[in-house]
């Protein structure tokens, strides 16, 4: 049976069917209101309990009447993800939370606080496809999607955890594991849910999507006109190396993926970020960093040097401090805007590229 992306089925051997509360866009709550019988105005009341108070449990909503409570949970599935550990990086500033999903199946999330900033960094699926050679997440393949509700329930129960201490979650990012526009359509929808003013009402400025570069999707994102950040892992000056780390520049050309991105920044007006992951004797050489500043020095861009986080069972170097200062002068040099990412959470394997499957997920792959 193939149900719209916002169901679940809960109970298997009863068959009953939900809808899964994160999933669903503030008039599609409305709407399942009035079907029901019941005032708009009380799905306002759950918005605000889920979405600015952090609540996740409708029998905690005490201005909701106990018989729609009652009907709630039976029809409107909330807290999908269950916090099986969370874990405090040494410096107290990232945190990474290991969510076990209704299927038994396990995902993280990464809170850094940074500043002000409070940014959640979610995954869009289990696994991920793209297989990026320095990357963990990517090692076993992809086990399956995320639905809407499982992204945006990620930053739910992280603003739930933020609430406690009076805070909020300001920014996401989509860096987590998976590849964001291999799932496309729960991603845009999610992404929707993010942004909708009756909900968390985040500003598009506010989220980034990072892509290994799926031309046909990032093509489809400029009509969708999200207008959110748009980071394309690009890790390589030219085709010849980036085959050689990122096997999904097997697919797609350098300078296909290259034109799709700009297009985006053309359409929406929004600067795009170039991910680039410093691996010792590959991508760190004075002549890269000439030729990556070569083929951005004309555009309005950020370049986002990350020195390469160690991942078990890979046999790659992050290049030397003075190395990775020598790549980001010859940036500098040419007027690229440069930024390079400090690692954050590294003691929790919460750093870029680390997280993983979880044993029992590469049993059933
Ligand atoms: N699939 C998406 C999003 C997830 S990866 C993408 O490819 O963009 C998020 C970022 O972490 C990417 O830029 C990725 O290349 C980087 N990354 C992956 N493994 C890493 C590692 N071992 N060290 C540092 N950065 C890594």
């Amino acid at each position: 049976m193939q149900l719209p992306l916002n169901y679940v089925i809960i109970l298997p051997q009863y068959g009953v069917i939900m809808r899964e509360f994160c999933g669903l866009l503030s008039k599609e709550v409305k709407n399942f209101f009035e079907e029901e019988g019941e005032k708009t105005f009380r799905a306002k009341q759950l918005f605000d309990w889920v979405y600015q108070k952090g609540v996740l449990d409708y029998d905690q909503m005490l201005n909701l009447p106990q018989p729609l409570r009652d009907q709630l949970k039976e029809k409107l599935h909330l807290g999908l993800l269950k916090l099986e550990k969370m874990e405090n990086s040494s410096d107290g500033e990232t945190k990474k939370f290991l969510w076990k999903l209704l299927d038994g199946r396990f995902v993280e999330s990464v809170l850094i606080m940074s500043g002000t900033r409070r940014t959640v960094c979610v995954s869009s699926q289990v696994g991920c496809p793209a297989r990026c050679a320095f990357c963990a997440s990517g090692k076993e393949g992809v086990m399956r999607n995320l639905t809407p509700a499982e992204i945006v329930e990620q930053v739910a129960q992280i603003n739930k955890h933020l609430i406690e201490s009076g805070e909020r979650v300001s920014h996401i990012v989509f860096m987590g594991m998976g590849e964001p526009l291999e799932n496309y359509t729960s991603v845009v929808r999610a992404l929707k849910i993010l942004m909708d003013p009756e909900l968390f009402g985040f500003s598009p400025r506010k989220i980034t999507v990072s892509t290994v570069g799926v031309v046909p999707n990032i093509n489809k994102m400029i009509e969708e006109d999200l207008k959110v950040n748009l980071a394309l892992s690009l890790h390589a000056p030219n085709q010849h190396i980036r085959k050689k780390i990122v096997p999904y520049s097997r697919k797609f050309a350098f300078d296909d993926v290259l034109n799709s991105v700009r297009r985006y920044s053309k359409f929406t007006k929004r600067d795009i970020t170039y991910e680039y992951v410093l691996l010792e004797g590959i991508n760190d050489g004075e002549e890269h960093a000439k030729e990556l500043a070569e083929l951005l020095r004309n555009e309005q861009c950020i370049v986002n040097l990350i020195p390469y986080n160690p991942v078990m069972g890979l046999n790659l170097k992050r290049p030397s401090a003075p190395k990775i200062e020598k790549f980001h002068r010859i940036l500098s040099k040419y007027n690229v805007a440069t930024t390079r990412r400090y690692t954050k959470g590294k003691d929790i394997a919460a750093a870029c590229g680390q997280l993983a499957l979880r044993k029992k997920d590469k049993k059933n792959l």
